[in-house]
């Protein structure tokens, strides 16, 4: 096996996928594709229904927070994909792109420090990126490598939810990535003919074949090797043993949110005070794992005399899946949901919510009655986490503290999103189906509020911005005082947009590709 590359890509998740396919489109590069995790070969990863069955799987770093102080002191689960396709193997398919309106979350980009990013810049990139099956327009792409399409199954009870917002006052949204996220609607899904699309299957598969790209499974890399200021390449340990790797042009690090300021950390770039403090010597002080941003994420739930989607999975739904990848068993669980601001008079939303129409306390137990819930996620936060060491050990987990719900206003505009779910519950669409409360706060004061996030509230998993641009990256993602080395992922966004990730860190790759690659946009 070779050991020098033109570049070294460290992680095969959604933008380490992306990086592989882009870069050894020239057939004169040589690109090696380093992951930690395997083969995404399990049949759960295809069927959308089994995602939930991933969890605690070897395709789950399977992290938990630090204790949270909004939270009640809970240490809460925080999944993340190991394996091809990284987290967009195991994610819930949600098709989002973050918000267009006025300052979109990319224009704020800029002035946090990374300019070329607007929207329109990320627009182009959306779109060479999708391939929409309702067709190319001013928004959308029809001929790039991932799917996206509408949801084949959507459960009765979600049908409710689109009816039950629209009586309290919500407009039916027909595009979420068009126009305006504001509003409800269905959500499209990132899935090719009732199969999820992963960013694996969209850009790697089809590509895995070319004779410039070396694709290594259960690669886990130790640290970047650095001469001088230079990156030169990787160590990683692989089959029991450890070898290092040479990148000739560059190294890229897209390890995601916490594995990307974990890498750097162990290899000398970051908080030096940290960094001593592990016996690591730091080669540049940098602000690395600090300002980690998560949605948070409270559900509400109620008992329903309809049937809910716990009775999905039966010899019939199988059947249908089998034969004609229809029904119940093509469904993320989350079709419906919605958009909307706490404050009345801004365009842009704070709150997403998630319809599922089955009951949700606990994420990994199964529901026991039918029932629906309503997820609300807050995308705007001013809660600041962090990602530090636990040990020097490359093989121990990094030390994750979300810090989410720990400022007042993000305080209040949960419960304000709440609230907004409860109201839209509580219209005659759904009123007529509810049994009786399962998971609602006991009022609607603050102190009832608190109480609920509290006990049931874990984040959104969409981690973001421990490298953000302008911090720890220049807006060309290359990693501040250091030659040769870049960061592609989630981590550089410079605030978390708001909504769903994947398909942004898709975006942010395939302009980071062309930067690479000296190619215009
Ligand atoms: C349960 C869940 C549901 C979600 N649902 C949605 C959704 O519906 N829609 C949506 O848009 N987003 C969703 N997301 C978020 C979205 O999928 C992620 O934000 C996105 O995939 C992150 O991409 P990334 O490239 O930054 O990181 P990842 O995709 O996590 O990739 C990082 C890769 O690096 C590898 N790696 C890490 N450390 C090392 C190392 N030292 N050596 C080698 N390899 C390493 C990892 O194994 C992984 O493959 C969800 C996330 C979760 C966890």
């Amino acid at each position: 096996m070779r050991s020098s590359f033109d570049y070294v890509i460290v992680g095969a998740g959604s933008a380490g996928c992306v990086l592989a396919a882009r870069l050894s489109e020239d057939p004169n590069v040589s690109v090696a594709l380093l992951e930690a995790g395997d083969e995404d070969s399990a049949p759960e990863i295809r069927i959308p229904a089994a995602t939930l069955q991933l969890a605690k799987t070897k395709y789950d770093w399977d992290f938990y927070s630090e204790s949270e102080p909004g939270l009640g002191g809970r240490s809460v689960p925080l999944a993340r994909g190991k394996g091809l396709g990284g987290t967009s193997s195991i994610n819930a398919m949600v098709y989002m792109r973050g918000n267009p309106g006025n300052p979109t979350d990319f224009d704020n980009w800029g002035t946090d420090g990374a300019p070329g990013w607007s929207y329109n810049d990320m627009l182009r990139y959306f779109i060479k990126s999708e391939n929409n099956e309702r067709g190319a327009s001013k928004y959308h792409g029809s001929s790039g490598p991932l799917s996206v399409q509408n949801a084949r199954y959507v459960h009765p009870l979600s049908e409710r939810f689109i009816e039950a917002a629209k009586q309290a006052g919500h407009a039916y949204n027909e595009d979420f990535n068009g126009a305006s996220q504001m509003g409800v609607g269905h959500f499209q899904v990132t899935q090719r003919d009732g199969e999820r699309c992963s960013v694996a299957d969209a850009y790697l598969h089809p590509v895995r074949k070319r004779p410039n790209l070396h694709v290594l499974t259960g690669a886990l890399v130790l640290r970047i090797q650095i001469e001088g200021r230079r990156a030169t390449g990787v160590t990683i340990f692989r089959c029991g043993n450890e070898e290092t790797l040479r990148a000739e042009r560059e190294v890229i690090l897209s390890a995601g949110t916490y594995g990307s300021p974990q890498t750097l950390m162990l290899s000398g770039i970051g908080p030096a005070a940290q960094l001593k403090a592990f016996n690591i010597a730091p080669i540049v002080d940098l602000p690395v794992g600090e300002d980690l941003q998560d949605h948070v994420l409270a559900p509400v739930g109620y008992r329903s005399d309809e049937r809910s989607f716990m009775h999905a999975g039966s010899a019939e739904d199988v059947a249908l899946y089998m034969t004609k990848k229809q029904g119940p068993l093509t469904s993320n669980v989350i079709g419906t949901g919605a958009f909307l601001s706490t404050k009345d008079e801004r365009s842009v939303p704070d709150v997403e919510l998630y319809m599922a129409p089955v009951l949700i306390s606990d994420i990994n137990s199964p529901p026991s009655a039918d029932g629906f819930s309503i997820a609300v996620s807050l995308i705007e936060t001013s809660s600041r986490g962090k990602v530090m060491l636990r040990s020097a050990r490359p093989d121990a987990k990094p030390r994750l503290l979300t810090n989410v719900l720990t400022t007042a206003d993000d305080e209040r505009r949960i419960f304000a999103g709440i609230k907004a779910a409860m109201h839209i519950a509580r219209q005659p669409k759904l009123a007529e189906v509810c049994v009786s409360d399962f998971l609602v706060p006991k009022s609607e004061s603050d102190s009832d509020m608190r109480d609920h996030v509290r006990k049931f509230a874990m984040t959104d998993r969409h981690p973001a911005s421990t490298c953000g641009m302008g911090r720890v990256v220049n807006s060309e993602l290359k990693v501040l005082g250091v030659d040769g080395l870049r960061v592609v992922d989630a981590s550089v966004m410079p605030t978390v947009a708001r909504g769903n990730l994947n398909a942004i860190v898709v975006a942010i790759a395939e302009k980071a590709s062309d930067l690479i690659a000296g190619r215009r946009s």
